[in-house]
């Protein structure tokens, strides 16, 4: 009963998103990273829909062309390349095909994270600690840095870092990532005076559970759902949507005076760090 009257909810959002009125990145060239499902792709399109040229990219070649496929079709300006993150020469052509499909960059939505294990952090080893900061640390830091040369020449160039709320609530199973999306707050802190001396706001966004294949084992069966649902205010589960509508915001002048902020975006989930 509860599930159906959430389900409900969530419909009539989804509804009332394909309308967009906003138009405030006309003229913006936009990256978002790992943006062939999930949040990444709700907000390539939403920047799109308000007027960006946005590249899309992700691991799969196959993913990264249905898409650009999807995303043409409703008639936005999108192109597509392939980008492991962790990959030096992918993350270098990124930058390099959308200097020269777009002429340049504005927007760099850095949203690859990666969560390959359920466990808790006293649990995890090694092997496990690297392979989650190199995806979700080391590589965010390592495409704000790359994004710079371009960024300095965009007249309102601008960084947003997907966090997480786990990062300023550990996730008791979810260990190392939860320390990964904490790093993520320190970053955006300690660069935003340095980058606002070139003129480059940056801000993170944490996302509470969002309805997406990552989140799944946060809400697929009915004690977790109701679990995830209790937890929030709003007594539902995030959707991608909802997080693209706080990107496209902070991306445009509107935000034009916010920066080294991190918005939570979690239904009035309980978040202290
Ligand atoms: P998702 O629906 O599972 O989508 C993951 C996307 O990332 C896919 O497009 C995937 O495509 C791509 N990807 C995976 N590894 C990649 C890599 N190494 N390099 C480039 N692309 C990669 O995930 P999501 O839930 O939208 O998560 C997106 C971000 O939001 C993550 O940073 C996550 O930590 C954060 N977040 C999510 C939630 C949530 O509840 N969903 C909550 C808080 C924060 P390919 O397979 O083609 O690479």
């Amino acid at each position: 009963m509860l599930r159906t009257a959430i389900n409900q909810s969530v419909r009539q959002f989804s509804a009332s998103a394909s309308s967009i009125k906003c138009h405030r990145l006309e003229g913006k060239v936009a990256i978002v990273t790992a943006s062939t499902e999930g949040i990444g792709f709700s907000i390539a399109r939403r920047l799109a829909q308000e007027g960006a040229k946005v590249m899309i990219s992700s691991r799969k070649e196959a993913n990264v062309k249905k898409a650009v496929e999807e995303l043409k079709s409703e008639g936005l300006q999108v192109a597509g390349t392939v980008c492991h993150v962790g990959k030096a020469e992918e993350r270098k052509n990124l930058f390099e095909k959308t200097k020269s499909d777009f002429g340049g960059l504005d927007i760099l939505v850095s949203n690859a994270g990666i969560n390959p294990v359920v466990s808790t952090v006293l649990d995890s080893d090694e092997e496990v600690w690297d392979k989650i900061f190199d995806i979700n640390v080391k590589c965010m830091y390592l495409l704000m840095k790359e994004s710079l040369p371009l960024l300095k020449c965009s007249k309102s160039p601008s960084i947003i870092i997907i966090s997480s709320l786990a990062g300023y609530q550990p996730f008791n199973l979810l260990g190392i990532y939860s320390i990964s999306k904490t790093a993520l707050l320190g970053l955006i802190k300690a660069t935003s005076s340095e980058l606002a001396n070139e003129g480059i706001r940056i801000n993170g966004i944490a996302p509470g559970i969002i309805k997406t294949k990552m989140a799944k084992m946060l809400y697929e069966s009915e004690e977790s759902h109701e679990f995830a649902i209790m937890s929030s205010s709003m007594r539902r589960l995030g959707m991608p949507d909802e997080v693209a509508g706080v990107a496209a915001f902070l991306a445009s002048d509107d935000a034009s005076y916010i920066t080294g902020e991190t918005v939570i975006v979690s239904g009035g989930t309980n978040a202290r760090l």
